[in-house]
Order: C-alpha cells, then sequence, then structure tokens
C-alpha cells in the first residue's frame, strides 16, 4: 500500500505517472522497445521532448513570449554556476537574495566570476522569513532570488520590479503557484520537486537576455548552445524528461497551475491551521512567509517526540523529519501530495494531543 510520502524530494510524483512510467520501461508507445534503449534522436523521443518543452511554456503563460525551455543536466546546482557564466558581464556585477541554503550555494557560484553583491540575507534568523525593503543596485547584470526555500519552509510572496534581468531558483515551487512568469527572465527548478524524477533540470529562458556578458562559454554551460540544439546538444536525461512530460499532461489535464494552487492552498491551510491550534506544536517560519510547498514546524516539548513519530510511522506516513538545519518536522505538500494525506498527518496531531 503506497505510504503518504512528505519527502523533500526527491518526492511524490502522480499515481498516474508512476505507472506509465513503468509502462514505458517495458514497452514504449508500443515500440516493442523499452524508453531506456531508445536513441534520443529517434522519432518518438525527440516528440516528447518537443512536446516537454512546449507544454512548460505553455503552463506558465509563457508561449510566444521570447522564452526557450531547456531540459538540462546538473540539477538546480549547475545553473548556480551556468547563470553568472552566461548573464554576468566580464566586470560586471550580479545581485542576490540570501534566503536560505540554497541561494548561499548560488552566491558563492556567482562569487567565482566577479562582483556578488547580497542585497539582503535572512541568516541571522536562521532563514526564517523573506527580507522585505531591500534595495538592488540598479547597475546589477541581473537579480537572483529564490522563490521557495525548501529547508527553512519560506516563499516569497512578491517580486521586486526591476530594471533587470530577473533570475529565479524555483525548484521546489514551480508549476505550483500563478504568478507572472513574464516578470521573470530565468527560471530554473531540479525536477525533483513538482516536475518528475531527479535528472534533469527544465531552464526557462528569454532569449534575448543572452549573449551579452562578454565571456567566452565552454558549449556545454552555454544556453545559446543548448537552445541552438534544441535541448539535445548531448545526449539528455531521457527517462526523467518523458516522465516530466507525463507530470506535465497531468498537470494540463487537471487544469493547470491555476487548478493546482486552489488544491496546495487547500493542504497548506489544513495544516497550518493544526499548526497554530494544537498547543503541542508551533511553527517555525514567520506567518507571512509560509511556504504552501514545504511546513517546517517544532514540537514544543520534544519528550512528544518518540510517540508523535512512532504514530506517523504507524499512520504509513513517510519523509517527515525536518532537515538539520531547522530540526523538528518537514511535511513537503508537492502537487501530486493529495489532501487526504495531510488529514492523516492532522489527524495523528490531534490524536497526539487527546494522548498527552
Ligand atoms: N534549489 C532549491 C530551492 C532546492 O530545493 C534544491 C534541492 N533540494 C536545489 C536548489 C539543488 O538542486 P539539485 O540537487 O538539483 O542541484
Amino acid at each position: 500500500m503506497k505510504k503518504h510520502n512528505y519527502s523533500a524530494g526527491p518526492c511524490i510524483l502522480p499515481q498516474e505517472v508512476f505507472e506509465k512510467s513503468a509502462q514505458a520501461v517495458l514497452n514504449f508507445n508500443n515500440s516493442g522497445l523499452s524508453i531506456l534503449e531508445i536513441s534520443h534522436r529517434s522519432k518518438d523521443f525527440v516528440a516528447v521532448m518537443d512536446e516537454a518543452r512546449a507544454l512548460a511554456l505553455e503552463l506558465l503563460g509563457l508561449e510566444g513570449k521570447g522564452y526557450q525551455a531547456l531540459f538540462l543536466h546538473g540539477g538546480a546546482s549547475l545553473e548556480f554556476l551556468m547563470i553568472p557564466y552566461n548573464l554576468m558581464k566580464v566586470d560586471g556585477k550580479a545581485a542576490y537574495l540570501d534566503t536560505g541554503t540554497w541561494a548561499n550555494s548560488a552566491i558563492k557560484e556567482a562569487k567565482s566570476f566577479g562582483e556578488t553583491v547580497i542585497v539582503a540575507s535572512s541568516k541571522s534568523e536562521n532563514y526564517n522569513h523573506i527580507p522585505k525593503g531591500y534595495v538592488v543596485p540598479t547597475d546589477a547584470d541581473y537579480f537572483h532570488c529564490t522563490s521557495n526555500n525548501t529547508i527553512f519552509g519560506t516563499q516569497m510572496k512578491e517580486f521586486p520590479n526591476l530594471n533587470m534581468p530577473m533570475v529565479c531558483d524555483m525548484s521546489s515551487d514551480i508549476f505550483s503557484r500563478t504568478l507572472d512568469f513574464s516578470k521573470f527572465d530565468l527560471i530554473y527548478a531540479g525536477a525533483q520537486k513538482n516536475m518528475g524524477p531527479a535528472g534533469t533540470t527544465l531552464v526557462v529562458v528569454k532569449e534575448d537576455i543572452l549573449g551579452k556578458s562578454g565571456r567566452t562559454i565552454p558549449n556545454m554551460l552555454d544556453y545559446k548552445q543548448h537552445i541552438e540544439k534544441e535541448s539535445m546538444y548531448n545526449t539528455p536525461a531521457v527517462f526523467p524528461v518523458y516522465a516530466s512530460l507525463l507530470t506535465l499532461q497531468w498537470l494540463k489535464n487537471l487544469g493547470g497551475i491555476a487548478a493546482i494552487e486552489k488544491i496546495n492552498q487547500a493542504k497548506a491551510n489544513l495544516l497550518y491551521s493544526e499548526i497554530d491550534r494544537n498547543p503541542l506544536f508551533k511553527g517555525t517560519a514567520v506567518a507571512e512567509f509560509r511556504s504552501n510547498m514545504n511546513a517546517t514546524f517544532l514540537l514544543n516539548d520534544e519528550a512528544h517526540a518518540p510517540l508523535f513519530d512512532a504514530m506517523c510511522k504507524e499512520a504509513r506516513i513517510s519523509g517527515l523529519p525536518g532537515h538539520r538545519s531547522v530540526g523538528g518536522y518537514r511535511a513537503s505538500m508537492y502537487n501530486a501530495l493529495p489532501l487526504e494525506s495531510v488529514q492523516v498527518l492532522v489527524d495523528v496531531m490531534k490524536e497526539l494531543e487527546s494522548r498527552s
């Protein structure tokens, strides 16, 4: 029987994606071949790549607006490096908002390319909020932010209006809520939360921001090369791209981002109201910045942990322990996690209260 999977990533995907992926491993498109053994240049796989790229743009409302979608290798972490390589001018500077561990990793990579201004940081409060009222230097080549902080359970609810390219790491909340995605010039996300299995990274880039850094960029790290080769510069991650396409199709059939946003809001409301109501628990993120994807919370009295953990196990809840930098618990409620799973967790929390 399937568990209630709260893993922060890789994480739960829609059941139909597991089933269709499994079928494709055995016999892809009734071809008598497995998806794992076909050429990435075969007609059937080129169609997968083309549809996945087009559907990503369609779901984000970005088709026909000068954007390209790419499915690259190297995870979101390689984008930390590719972004300054492609966008930071020689002798230029970049601006970063420091909202957590991943933002910090992005900053570290940018620093090796040139001047990297941290416009604001919430590090001193263990990243429990998103800084406000920061000023971005107008001469920066780009501004980088992280829309959802997977580890600290915070989410940006608003984004600045700037006169420069805005780059956003949306690894842990892409396709989960409606935003004006055309505000962003480069969006990237490792697949392994709301899109598919680990192994591919979605990059959505506005073409006209490229080719201006004045740097000689190695081909594999050059977005222009990947665009020119239609995301097939080298062998793409065939299976993760296929499973990502299935997830994007699932989302489209459900009604797209606007439809999943409502479900995600209902899940978050259910869990956060229990965290706030139940005297045994407390949330770690400042309420106005709470993430609808990753809810981080603690037991007020650690002595309840053994019983709570045992009750969660008994209820077939998986992946709930928090990241070591926050402790406690983290309930990741990505797109594919059903509302019923959140109800199971809330029931366990209530039951713990009644037993103590
Ligand atoms: N950014 C965010 C917001 C993340 O949550 C993660 C991974 N969980 C990363 C970047 C790093 O992604 P990857 O492992 O794909 O490099």
